[in-house]
């Protein structure tokens, strides 16, 4: 591969947890290459921070990027806010990226706000679509405003790097290229232990989140299921059909559901083969989550739901009874099935 270019560097943030990256990292870097492309001799480039992740630096080559600066160190195989705000920071400073794209994650959120404040630049959080303006040549980041009725494209003018945050889900991921390379660049920090005003003392991973982002299939129940006690039924049902369960806001609001369940412009973003939407309306902040979907079945008892303008099959019925019926069918052919392959 040539050497890369002087051009426009385009950054991506590598996330990566023990070693493991976000899938959402590559969806950035599919991005960035579509970027690179509207500017003329474009670099992608991928900033990589953690503890025994050299395993990472061919996948992000494979997905797109032309050079790696991977910084490598003990003090970094956790995130904390500020080694890594710090030492991406310095980064930034030394190499003067023109855009910096990072996921909306958790992490994300967090690191990208503080890297933006220290290089004091804009940050255009929550991006659905990214693109570079046709006549000025710089980063058109479009998010929805107005609690999701309107789409407002941002310009950053003036500060550099031009900082967005997309969340995972929202882009494709683009096809992988095994055996692609690039150049690795070692960055030394120059963090020290010493000077962290936080310690960490131990690390004990989350128990129990609902990784809905990446599911095949998907049972969603909105305020139509009735209470927690319907949510218990979706579960049954998603559990027969090898899903996870989803949720509207106003069921998490309830308390019905966790907040890693919902789906929408302040949920999640997901693009599973099934979406199943049981008791929801079907408004546009949580059509907004969930319309990548490849097929959507919809299950609302009122005909004129706006859900069923996006379902591609809609149910006119009542949750409780085509909730329990549907996990009745799948337990019977799931029987027979079993049967007939004693027989
Ligand atoms: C800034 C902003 C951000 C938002 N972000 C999100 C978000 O991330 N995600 C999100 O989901 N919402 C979000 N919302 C809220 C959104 O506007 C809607 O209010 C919400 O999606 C409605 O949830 P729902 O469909 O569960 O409830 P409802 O709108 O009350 O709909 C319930 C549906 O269930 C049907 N139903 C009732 N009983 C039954 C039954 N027994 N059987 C079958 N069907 C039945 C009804 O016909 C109705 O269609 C946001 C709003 C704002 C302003």
């Amino acid at each position: 591969m040539a050497e890369p270019g002087a051009g426009p560097k385009i950054w991506v943030f590598v996330e990566q947890d023990g070693g493991r990256a976000h899938p959402v990292s590559w969806e950035l870097l599919g991005a960035a290459t579509g970027l690179a492309e509207q500017l003329a001799g474009g670099v992608v480039e991928a900033v990589l921070l953690g503890h025994a992740v050299q395993a990472i630096v061919p996948e992000a080559f494979a997905y797109g990027a032309d050079r790696v600066y991977c910084s490598d160190d003990p003090l970094l195989a956790h995130y904390r806010n500020l080694p890594y705000a710090i030492g991406v920071s310095q980064l930034v400073q030394a190499h003067q990226p023109e855009i910096f794209l990072v996921g909306a994650t958790h992490l994300g959120r967090d690191l990208a706000s503080s890297i933006a404040t220290r290089v004091r630049t804009g940050l255009t959080a929550d991006c659905t679509e990214l693109s570079i303006d046709p006549q000025l040549k710089i980063l058109a980041a479009t998010r929805p405003t107005f609690g999701g009725n309107l789409m407002a494209t941002i310009l950053c003018r003036q500060r550099r790097p031009q900082m967005a945050t997309v969340r995972p889900r929202v882009l494709p991921l683009p096809e992988r290229q095994p055996g692609r390379v690039g150049e690795l660049v070692r960055a030394e920090l120059g963090l020290r232990e010493a000077d962290m005003p936080v310690r960490l003392l131990g690390f004990e991973p989350a128990a129990g989140g609902a990784d809905i982002e990446y599911a095949d299939v998907i049972v969603a129940g909105g305020r139509g299921v009735g209470g927690p006690e319907g949510f218990a039924r979706l579960a049954e049902l998603a559990e027969a059909l090898g899903g996870v369960v989803g949720a509207s806001r106003p069921v998490v609001d309830a308390g019905w559901i966790g907040y890693e369940h919902q789906v929408g412009q302040t949920g999640k973003t997901v693009r599973p083969k099934l979406y199943l939407a049981a008791g929801i309306s079907g408004a546009v902040q949580h059509r907004v989550g969930m319309s990548g979907a490849d097929f959507i079945l919809a299950i609302n008892r009122d005909p004129e739901a706006p859900i069923f303008q996006v379902a591609d099959l809609g149910i006119v019925g009542d949750v409780a009874e085509v909730v329990p019926e549907l996990i009745r069918q799948l337990r019977a052919r799931t029987a027979g099935a079993q049967g007939g392959s004693h027989a």
